[in-house]
């Protein structure tokens, strides 16, 4: 069986105007090779500091922006705006997005019903029809439809409004969802509740979610496999547990050094990521990570690391991890 969501080598440089003093134009590689999958029913979780390509990824897989480059394949079919390919319209109502400013993605003038409804109306359902299928989705949220149907979304707190955006997605009877630090901006009470609501409703609508976000514990929680990106590219893939306990790479070992303790004491902490931010702006040569790598090799300011296979379904892009072994010289020396 095909994977729900397949991604291949996807691509996006931006180029930056001419600056002053006649400095030549500057590429952004901001999605650079990006490639994963995610099976039918499952989460994928896409993490990695600001920056590093993970909205423009999920952009670029709606088509919100145009790739250069790369294949995107709901179920084994190609989607894209070439010839022979399936639309991209019908790629927009498989896949539906969820973004982390809830105000932001809701129209102030229309009531929930309407926001909710938009979506089907447009494509010919009758108004008693659609405004079943809002009252509905209402309920599936988590949300009375009887108080909240006539109400406009400044009347609604975060929490609620992510909840209507969740139900406006799902009027477009998605497979897939796109989760765009969809829980970021909501109190911790709040997020779990979101959370739960996620889980359940993944459950009984069959979908499949692409889970972006910058808190690794979220990410965690609610993910089956893991991609951790940095500066345009994946640099580890795998299931979720085996990529908490076991990183291979080292910017997924210091992303995770880097995570607040849920305990005092709980883990060790490392200051492993120093130097500087990551800039997409002409990017280090060799491994990207190379400049603030604590294990960094002379081949590692030269040759780009491919990913290898580390233990079954993991994959590391790094020099000094040695192939289905999961270890290497230097990366078993430090302890998590
Ligand atoms: Fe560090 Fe080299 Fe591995 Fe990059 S390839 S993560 S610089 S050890
Ligand atoms: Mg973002």
């Amino acid at each position: 069986l095909p994977p729900a969501l397949e991604v291949l080598d996807l691509k996006k440089h931006f180029v930056t105007r001419k600056t002053l003093l006649g400095k030549p134009d500057r590429v952004v590689r901001a999605v650079d090779g990006v490639s994963f999958h995610v099976a039918r029913g499952q989460t994928l979780g896409v993490v990695g500091e600001s920056g590093c390509g993970k909205s423009t990824t999920a952009r670029l897989l709606m088509h919100l922006i145009e790739p250069d480059a790369g294949r995107i394949r709901l179920h084994g079919r190609e989607y894209g705006n070439v010839g022979g390919l399936k639309p991209v319209s019908e790629l927009r109502q498989r896949m539906q997005m969820v973004f982390q400013d809830s105000y932001a993605s809701l129209n102030p003038r229309l009531t929930i019903e309407d926001s909710i409804a938009f979506g089907p109306r447009i494509q010919g359902q009758s108004r008693s029809e659609s405004r079943q299928l809002a009252r509905d989705l209402l309920d599936q949220v988590g949300l009375n439809p009887d108080s909240f149907i006539r109400r406009y979304p400044h009347e609604l707190s975060g929490g609620q409004r992510q909840r209507v955006n969740i139900a406006r997605a799902l009027a477009m009877k998605p497979e897939i969802m796109v989760l765009d630090e969809a829980v970021s901006a909501l109190d911790k009470s709040v997020q779990a509740q979101v959370l739960n609501l996620l889980s359940d409703l993944k459950r009984d609508f069959e979908l499949t979610y692409l889970f972006i976000s910058h808190d690794l514990n979220v990410v965690q929680y609610i993910s089956d496999h893991v991609v951790v990106m940095y500066l345009g590219q994946v640099v580890e893939f795998g299931p979720v547990a085996q990529i908490y306990e076991q990183p291979a790479h080292p910017y997924t070992r210091a992303l995770l050094d880097a995570v607040p303790a849920q305990t005092p004491n709980s883990r060790k902490a490392h200051t492993v990521l120093e130097g500087d931010p990551p800039n997409p702006i002409d990017p280090p040569a060799g491994c990207r990570f190379h400049p603030r790598c604590p294990f960094a090799e002379p081949i590692c300011a030269e040759r780009e690391p491919v990913p290898v296979r580390v233990r079954p379904e993991q994959e590391s892009a790094c020099h000094m991890v040695a192939p289905q072994s999961g270890h290497s010289r230097h990366l078993t020396m430090i302890p998590l």
